[in-house]
């Protein structure tokens, strides 16, 4: 696991302090209850995002509106920490920048989020370049390649199953089934095969309900 879940506070009910708008919450869970910790403690209110992960195609065109259309900062497609689940991006209007913006002077390492385990990246010399991007302190001695940064580390919403998804996801989910006596095939496509038991997934027939005779046979009282 590269991110700490004991190195620093945490909050487990993140929901509660850490809100996405708009934005994509695939993001590394411990990170989320760090961020979480530091909304509850710090700021005293919840704090808001404009993006969380990215796939390579929302990188793609923050890109190209950087690059050709004069707009905000973003790195290359493929070359972004949103699409490796490591980083979020402060939503100014609807957060506390009272707080962050104290941070924002301060070197890395000095920095209040920092005893959270969080930090502001993105130094281009002596300037902070993204006051509002928030990453894991782990990263900030990291020097390898993104794609492999994270190992077996928890992201928030990885595991759901979706539609078309195949393989490891699917395997997992065949297995359980194997052991709880409802699946025979373990092939890793989310369908149903002939020679396979699919479960059932809709409810049991229901036994009829019994209708009030007002025969006088049933509903004759007897006098005592
Ligand atoms: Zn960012």
């Amino acid at each position: 696991m590269r991110i700490s879940d004991t190195a620093y506070p945490i909050e487990k009910d993140w929901r509660k302090w850490v809100i996405f708008d708009g934005a994509l919450d695939r993001v590394v869970a411990v990170f989320l209850q760090r961020l979480a910790a530091y909304s509850r403690d710090i700021l005293k209110r919840p704090i808001h995002f404009i993006a969380g992960f990215r796939t390579y195609d929302m990188q793609l065109k923050l890109w190209n509106n950087y690059k050709y259309n004069g707009g905000p900062y973003a790195n290359y497609p493929g070359n972004s920490w949103h699409e490796f689940s490591c980083a979020c991006d402060v939503h100014g209007p609807s957060s506390n920048w009272g707080e962050i913006m104290r941070d924002y002077i301060l070197p890395p390492g000095k920095q209040t989020m920092n005893k959270y385990g969080i930090y502001i990246t993105c130094w281009a010399g002596a300037q902070v370049r993204e006051w509002w991007h928030l990453m894991p302190m782990e990263i900030m001695s990291y020097t390898g390649t993104k794609s492999t940064f994270l190992t077996d580390d928890v992201v928030n919403g990885e595991d759901e199953m979706k539609l078309n998804d195949n393989g490891p996801d699917v395997l997992s989910w065949q297995n359980a089934l194997v052991k709880v006596g409802k699946w025979a095939l373990v092939d890793g496509v989310p369908t149903p095969k002939p020679n396979s038991n699919p479960i059932r997934t809709s409810d049991p027939p229901r036994k009829p309900t019994p209708t009030h005779s007002r025969s006088p046979s049933v509903c004759r009282r007897t006098e005592s």
